[in-house]
């Protein structure tokens, strides 16, 4: 029988779900709202029980999910969602009860890194050694795949963290660093910066133009620190005609022509929107199932839990 995974793009608002075979073909999906993690956790698992082939268990199982994330499989705490400052979602275990219960091999990482890592295989970033996803959403997250991998260090890039110039008309919202790229530039920054929901600014609000010069900023630096030949640019926020075109436009003028990009390369062609349209999330965490796939770790097979 042929393979068959299940897959979670898990955000801050829903949980896509979804079974997908080796072709990439969806065989069932279903969205789920993010509220609480015992009511929401509890619908993912009816989903993936429902739609599971009698006698064959899922090849793999692949969660995607918002973090930061504990990664490491060594960790007593492998599969959480540790510090996150979304209400009641801290020290979430995204991974054990899950994989105990579908009895099939996990990958976990972040949505980001997931949505790069998918890009990299089949969408804007294919054939790129370094591949950087950014999604303008709720949130602003950043992953990045380096010769084919996704790349986890010391824990996992966070790069909607990282601290820029930002603009004088406005003062960030995050609560752990204010002037970072998210409490400058996300969806709810913006709402509450400008005090009305992002998708109703209207096109010549002010709003524009500084987000636009804001993911400049960040744009220009991630140029300068990974030397990405793909920085994708995708999330609800980017869905905003004319906003891609301003931030490589500004990213130009801020480069100032310090560098020298290939032969026939111009940085349009960097940045660039995705090439997976709102499937990226899906299908990063369905790369990940086939290739990251882990065995849990025997203590935690045993550990007492909601099985
Ligand atoms: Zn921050």
């Amino acid at each position: 029988m042929n393979n068959y995974y299940a897959v979670i793009e898990a955000g801050g608002t829903k949980f896509n779900c979804a079974v997908i075979d080796e072709h990439k073909q969806f065989l069932a999906r279903s969205r789920i709202p993010t509220t609480n993690p015992n009511e929401t956790l509890a619908l993912v698992s009816d989903f993936f029980e429902q739609a599971r082939r009698p006698n064959q268990p899922y090849t793999a199982l692949g969660i995607a999910s918002f973090g930061p994330i504990d990664m490491s499989p060594s960790s007593p705490t492998f599969g959480y969602i540790t510090s996150t400052p979304k209400p009641g979602w801290s020290n979430t275990d995204m991974v054990v009860p899950l994989a105990k219960q579908l009895k099939c091999p996990v990958a976990f990482d972040t949505d980001v890194n997931g949505a790069a890592y998918a890009e990299s295989l089949w969408g804007a970033g294919k054939g790129k050694e370094v591949v950087i996803y950014i999604t303008v959403g709720t949130g602003v997250g950043g992953g990045v795949v380096i010769n084919g991998r996704p790349v986890h260090g010391l824990i996992h890039p966070e790069m909607g963290h990282m601290l820029i110039p930002g603009h004088p008309a406005i003062q960030g919202v995050c609560p752990f660093h204010t002037d970072c790229v998210e409490g400058l530039a996300s969806g709810a920054a913006l709402s509450k910066i400008w005090q009305q929901p992002a998708e109703q600014l209207e096109d010549e609000h002010q709003a524009w133009d500084v987000q636009s010069t804001i993911l400049s900023q960040l744009c220009h630096n991630l140029l300068m620190s990974l030397s990405p030949q793909k920085i994708i640019l995708g999330g609800g926020v980017m869905a905003k005609p004319g906003l891609i075109e301003a931030v490589i436009e500004k990213t130009q003028i801020s480069l100032n022509h310090y560098l020298t990009l290939p032969h026939s390369v111009q940085l349009q062609d960097v940045i660039s929107p995705t090439g997976l349209n709102q499937d990226s999330g899906l299908l990063g965490a369905l790369a990940l199932a086939q290739t990251q796939a882990i065995e849990l770790p025997n203590e935690r097979k045993t550990q007492n839990g909601d099985t």
